[in-house]
């Protein structure tokens, strides 16, 4: 079934959803982007991503050409539109059509896109054995030359290390920064717990600023869990109880070999799977309500 795209003001078909190639989207990767989920006609945590994508935008000097108002409405319109209750959300802010050179001055639009899909879960056996992970051998950008906590349409540093873990045949990868310390995976933040206590590196070890990293954070707190914002090495990684991975898509999930080493006792331990049940509560009861679909919106177009 083809999927209705918001593009630049308008709900168009998908094979009708092109931008130019002249956009320095695509030309130099010059944008931002988001990844949200909407749990059973409710938009999970929608305030934060926003915030996000603003603070992304400001940080590579783009003007979103929306207000916040009108991008809830756009988002929750294309989620209408495609009648999805449960959907993964892929916001996209270019830099719109300019020419070849770099200069973003050059560029006087920027494009706004929203794909509404149903999401692809990971599968239940993931969750039920953990997965298996590797370090990558690439660093994690420096935030001196590009910070990670721009959410930028380059995402080829995540890339590099998506492409060793698929050479070593595991789902994700430990990105460490450039002294050597645990920054976070190609496309998840990572989560260790140590007697009782949880463990993840600080924003300023150069990482996203997961918006499931500070959901976690904050249930964990509630569970009366500490929780401390720390630099580690792998060495940690590979002595710890349990460790996890958070993101928009994979939700909490939990790592039990890292470099072929069994993390605790190799199996998902018992703290990943109480904050697992706390995160569902949540993605349960709260969110921003996608509201009830216009009949015909589809048939209209
Ligand atoms: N780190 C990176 C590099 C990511 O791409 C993502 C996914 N957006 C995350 C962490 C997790 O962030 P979030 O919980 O906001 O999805």
């Amino acid at each position: 079934m083809s999927l209705m795209v918001y593009l630049d003001g308008k709900l168009v078909p998908q094979e009708q959803a092109k931008v130019s190639v002249w956009d320095h989207g695509l030309l130099y990767g010059d944008g931002v982007f988001e990844g949200i989920r909407a749990y059973n006609g409710r938009i999970f945590r929608l305030d934060q991503h926003l915030e996000r994508l603003w603070n992304s935008a400001r940080g590579i000097m783009l003007e979103i050409p929306l207000s916040r108002d009108e991008m809830v409405e756009a988002i929750r319109n294309t989620l209408r539109a495609n009648e999805l209750h449960d959907a993964y959300i892929r916001l996209l802010v270019t830099r719109g059509p300019g020419d070849l050179g770099l200069d973003p001055r050059k560029c006087s639009r920027p494009s706004v896109v929203i794909i509404a899909d149903r999401i692809e879960l990971y599968p239940e056996q993931l969750y039920r054995e953990g997965l298996e992970v590797i370090v990558c051998s690439t660093r994690r950008n420096i935030p001196e030359a590009l910070d990670p906590g721009i959410k930028s349409l380059n995402y080829l540093n995540s890339i590099l290390g998506k492409i060793e873990t698929a050479r070593a045949g595991v789902a994700e990868g430990i990105l460490l920064n450039s002294e050597g310390f645990v920054a976070e995976c190609t496309g998840d933040n990572i989560f260790l717990v140590k007697d009782g206590s949880l463990l993840t590196p600080p924003t300023s070890a150069g990482i996203l600023h997961g918006v499931t990293r500070a959901a976690v954070m904050q249930l964990a707190r509630q569970e009366a869990l500490e929780v401390r914002e720390e630099l580690f090495t792998v060495f940690t990684v590979y002595a710890a109880d349990e460790c996890f991975l958070t993101g928009t898509a994979a939700e909490i999930a939990p790592v039990v070999r890292v470099d072929g080493r069994p993390i605790g006792n190799g199996r998902p331990g018992p703290v990943t799977a109480r904050l697992r049940k706390a995160f569902r509560e949540l993605t349960n009861s709260e969110g921003t309500p996608i509201g009830e679909s216009v009949s015909g919106a589809r048939a209209a177009t």
